[in-house]
């Protein structure tokens, strides 16, 4: 994929509104210049109405899980179980735009614990091994523990969490004790001047990294620490993240990852400039720990490993903007309302919460989501463009990262 960034960077005009649902872009002109500082169109009068129709599913040979167009199968089930955050993360939540004028889902729209353990239910049907909670920050939501111990209770799945630890020190044992099998925790930096600049609501480093030693405690292992890096910003703390979470010899430890910024949903000012390409985190690394490719732990694996050539731990990084995944993406993401998203970077979904609600049975709901997987084609990040990252797309804080 050859995309001639520096001349893009310099032709980002604001440009008029595109043809396209202005569903969850707040009806605002779309493009890549800092946050939009505009107040926001009142939110609910935009998320009414406009899924996409529900391809009718053709039928497999039974017990396999439904592929898609590029024979993907689908696999991951990302759920965000709440639109609502504590941090405004520069890169997801800009606090330009989710201020206080923001008017999050209303409690109807939102789907409850029960409906949520059916669409997972259904979804293990269709071949799902795998259920990431996620948000806005999924701790926020009340009683969170009961949801992961209902999902926890369906048979074969992986029950996984990414939260931004802000709440975990207090809850890491009952999510344990409720089933609940891996964390993921973000964290981008370990300087708390440049932390609380990027969470923009002025949380300190070091509660996130106590309630990462307490979640260790309460028994999660190899907790994914995730760091989104972004040129001038947090990049001159790659190698001390690196160094801060190389375990000693012998043990297991966490694995930080290394996430290229993204031109995530409409609203967080993404600029090729403010990239910092994967391959240039691994030079840097590399440079002060020596260290070669690992093998992946799995097919889709959305992280390129990195293991440390004295042998104790690894690294990870994630680069969805110079190295597109898209050919083993088998990941599927069910918005806080009920709407299902075949990408990440996706513009519009489909509704599943009206077939939920209109009382259709289990067999209907899985053909429709088998239907929507098998009309499935996305592949964003192979087909990235300066024109593409100004396409209003779905915020990541609805979806889920
Ligand atoms: S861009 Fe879309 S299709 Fe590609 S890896 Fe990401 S979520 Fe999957």
């Amino acid at each position: 994929m050859n995309l001639t960034w520096v001349n893009v960077k310099a032709f980002i005009p604001r440009l008029p509104l595109s043809p396209v649902s202005d569903r969850y872009t707040f009806g605002m002109p779309v493009n890549t210049s800092p946050p939009i500082t505009q107040s926001v169109i009142p939110i609910t009068d935009l998320r009414r109405g406009d899924g996409l129709p529900i391809p009718k599913m053709r039928e497999t040979s039974g017990g396999t899980s439904v592929q898609d167009q590029r024979g993907r199968q689908l696999r991951d089930l990302r759920i965000s179980v709440t639109d609502r955050c504590n941090f405004r993360c520069t890169y997801c939540m800009p606090k330009e735009v989710f201020d206080n004028n923001y008017r999050y889902l209303p409690h109807s729209e939102v789907l409850s614990f029960e409906e949520i353990t059916r669409v997972a239910r259904i979804a293990v049907t269709q071949g799902v091994t795998k259920i990431r909670l996620t948000g806005g920050e999924p701790l926020m939501r009340r009683g969170i523990e009961d949801l992961v111990a209902m999902l926890a209770a369906i048979p074969g799945i992986d029950l996984t969490l990414t939260t931004n630890g802000s709440a975990l020190k207090a809850k890491a044992g009952a999510l344990k004790a409720a089933g609940l099998n891996r964390l993921t925790v973000s964290l981008d930096s370990l300087d708390d001047k440049v932390f609380r600049a990027m969470n923009d609501v002025d949380f300190p480093v070091a509660k996130v990294l106590a309630a990462i030693d307490a979640a260790n405690a309460a028994g999660f292992e190899q907790i994914k620490i995730n760091m989104v890096v972004k040129r001038g910003v947090n990049d001159h703390q790659i190698i001390d993240m690196a160094k801060f979470f190389k375990p000693a010899p012998g043990t297991l430890g966490n694995i930080v990852r290394f996430i290229e910024f993204m031109d995530v949903g409409s609203t967080n000012g993404w600029q090729m400039g403010d990239v910092v390409p994967s391959q240039e985190v691994v030079n840097r690394i590399h440079a002060a720990l020596p260290c070669e490719p690992a093998n992946p732990n799995h097919v889709g694996e959305v992280a390129k490993r990195w293991k440390y050539l004295d042998g104790a731990g690894e690294f990870g990084v994630i680069s969805s903007v110079t190295a597109a995944f898209c050919g083993t993406c088998t990941r599927a993401r069910l918005s806080t309302d009920g709407f299902l998203y075949t990408c990440l970077f996706a513009q519009h979904g489909y509704d599943l919460k009206s077939l939920l609600r209109r009382g259709e049975d289990d067999t209907l709901i899985a053909k429709a989501i088998g239907g929507i997987w098998q009309a499935r084609q996305d592949n964003y990040s192979e087909v990235r463009t300066a024109e593409t990252a100004r396409q209003r797309k779905i915020e990541m804080s609805f979806i889920g990262g």
